[in-house]
């Protein structure tokens, strides 16, 4: 018998089915079981009179909780079931694998246990609904981009995560031992995607994980995590970058919202809003003055950079000033920046870089990069690098580069702004920080 999902069921009425999925209750009674069944489509109620079949109703009684198991029985329509207004009469159970008495947590329980201890047991953690969704809304997410990129005729790439040097600076890096050497584990794949524009594909993207040596433990950082990488050619400046930008997170935005808008506010209580464009943009100095004027005072160490604290009241003031939830912040100092980012000739303590804040937390960083072999090279000399690690790169930029651009979101941190969550781990599928590496 093929099996029918539970969220079919009212077109089965009459006829006997097979559903596959977890016991999420038992209301064992005296004369009768109702077992509530649930797939990833939903619950439903299954009863069993314990006369029809005594030897049944005792493997019933013992079973588990969250116990995968298979049953048959006839569909009939029964207003008086809370759940659809259907019923399943039970005729066989098998049980596929049973859950052991008690779980490690109840992942449907009112009060669930801390974070960390959710995370020791994501399988279960993550059988509740509200964070399949999390995964549905991703994969849409996900597929948006990859239509808009594909729309706008762009290539993908899978770029190697193992390297033979830093693709930036020397800080936050992997090592690895690699047979007689070492190598890195890739920070970014900022060096490989710009070898595209090189090598003449013109629009690049690239969907992959990325690793960063960072003892942080913030509700942000992971020390591993997927990048949605860009580059795009021929560019007249960062606005380029920037305008492909809000209108690919619009219409991917619009995707999820229309697939799952309803269900988002419905289970998560939360309003997906659709952002208008064009973003604002805010030059830095300006953003600082902002700050100034509100009476934010940045950390005295931050010169020409913002603080997370400065990123939410930045946030706050574009809200107020234009009922935007997103903002570009451009023309940072080049001593917050990497010296691939392109200068402006006629302000050349600017790069042509910008972060994307959405909702107060940084998303995106993005610029465009400095495509002249010899003004890449000083800058990089300016920056105290060694020349030889990075001369692949720089080859580069020797034979015909275009000028190009591109950018960099963290998957995780756009899924938070986007459902409204406040910590990364909830939203990625396993974490990885400096004190997890399990499971
Ligand atoms: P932050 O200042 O928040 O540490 P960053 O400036 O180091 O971030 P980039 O190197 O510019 O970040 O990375 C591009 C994007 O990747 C960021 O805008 C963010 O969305 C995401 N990102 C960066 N670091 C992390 C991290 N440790 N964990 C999760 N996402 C990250």
């Amino acid at each position: 018998m093929e099996r029918t999902l539970i969220g079919n069921l009212r077109q089965k009425i009459g006829e006997v089915v097979k559903v596959q999925g977890w016991l999420h209750t038992l209301r064992d009674q005296k004369k009768i079981q109702f077992l509530i069944l649930r797939d990833r489509t939903g619950l439903c109620q299954v009863a069993h009179w314990k006369e029809n079949d005594p030897g049944l109703a005792e493997v019933i009684s013992a079973l588990g909780v969250e116990s995968a198991v298979t049953v048959t029985g006839k569909v009939i329509d029964n207003p008086v079931v809370k759940l659809g207004g259907l019923e399943m009469q039970l005729e066989s159970l098998a049980v596929e694998n049973n859950a052991e008495i008690p779980l490690p947590f109840e992942p449907f329980g009112d009060a669930l246990p801390a974070l960390d201890f959710r995370m020791d047991w994501r399988f279960l953690d993550l059988r509740r609904k509200e964070n399949l969704l999390l995964f549905q809304v991703q994969t849409e997410l996900l597929a948006a981009m990859r239509d808009y990129w594909l729309q706008n005729d762009f290539i993908e790439i899978n770029t190697p995560k193992l390297m033979g040097s830093p693709s930036e600076s020397g800080a936050e890096l992997f090592e690895v031992p690699y047979f007689e050497t070492k190598a890195y584990l890739a920070q970014s794949p900022q060096f490989y995607k710009q070898m595209a524009m090189a090598a003449g594909f013109e629009r690049v993207f690239e969907i992959g994980p990325v690793f960063r040596a960072d003892p942080s433990f913030t509700s942000r950082h992971m020390t591993e995590f997927t990048s949605i990488d860009m580059e795009m050619s021929w560019i007249d400046s960062h606005e380029d970058v920037m305008a492909f930008e809000e209108n690919m997170l619009r219409y991917t935005y619009q995707r999820v919202a229309e697939k799952y808008g309803d269900v988002i506010q419905e289970q998560m209580n939360f309003e997906l809003r659709v952002p208008e464009v064009p973003f604002p943009r805010l030059p830095m100095a300006q953003a600082i003055e902002v700050l100034k004027q509100r009476g934010y005072q940045l950390p005295p160490d931050k010169k020409g950079d913002i603080d997370p604290g400065g990123e939410r009241e930045i946030a706050a003031y574009i809200k107020e000033t234009y009922d935007h939830d997103f903002v570009f912040l451009t023309d940072w100092s080049i001593n917050v920046r990497p010296f691939y980012h392109m200068r402006y000739e006629d302000a050349p303590e600017l790069t042509r870089g910008f972060d994307l804040i959405a909702n107060g937390l940084e998303i995106t960083t993005g610029a465009q990069r400095e495509h002249r072999y010899e003004v890449l090279k000083a800058q990089a000399l300016e920056k105290g690098l060694g020349l030889d690690p990075i001369q692949f790169y720089l080859d580069f930029f020797r034979y015909g580069c275009p000028s190009h651009g591109g950018l960099a979101i963290g998957l995780s941190r756009l899924a938070m702004v986007m459902l409204g969550l406040p910590n990364i781990r909830e939203v990625v599928y396993l974490f990885r920080g400096p004190n997890r590496l399990h499971p």
